[in-house]
């Protein structure tokens, strides 16, 4: 659980200082980067925006493979998607997993963490202190 709780503080010590205070604003990612090469696509800043999500890296690929019905993997900060895809079919998916698994339902703030108990997923609000029952990834 320490460990947990420390590489927590770390992934938060990269998010950028305003990331989470813009209050009264919809929670924003950057511009997804993507880069179709041959029959794979590149998501460039993947790295960047799992981190100002504040979730592991291979939960958000395996939501948007799984939505883009596609397989993916993890290279260095890209993720890699076997097909042809746009940008915004890619940003549709990442806010439906923000959406899901990020924004608080009760306070609509993003600073939550995923908490597991048993077979259970629970979304836990940092700023309100809700928990909300989530569906695993
Ligand atoms: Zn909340």
């Amino acid at each position: 659980m320490d460990d947990y709780e420390s590489l927590l503080d770390r992934a938060r010590s990269q998010v950028p200082e305003d990331a989470f205070k813009r209050s009264g604003e919809r929670f924003k990612v950057p511009d997804i980067q993507l880069m179709v090469q041959g029959n794979r696509s590149f998501w460039q800043n993947f790295q960047e925006i799992i981190s100002i999500l504040n979730r592991p890296g291979k939960e958000v690929l395996k939501y948007v493979a799984g939505q883009l019905a596609t397989a993916g993997n993890i290279e260095g900060s890209n993720a890699i998607f076997n097909g042809k895809f746009a940008p915004e079919q890619v940003h549709d998916v990442l806010n439906r997993y923000i959406d899901s698994y990020v924004i608080c339902p009760v306070c609509t703030r993003p600073d939550t963490n995923m908490a597991k108990e048993g077979t259970a997923y629970y979304l836990v609000c940092q700023a309100c202190g809700a928990r909300t029952s989530v569906r695993p990834v």
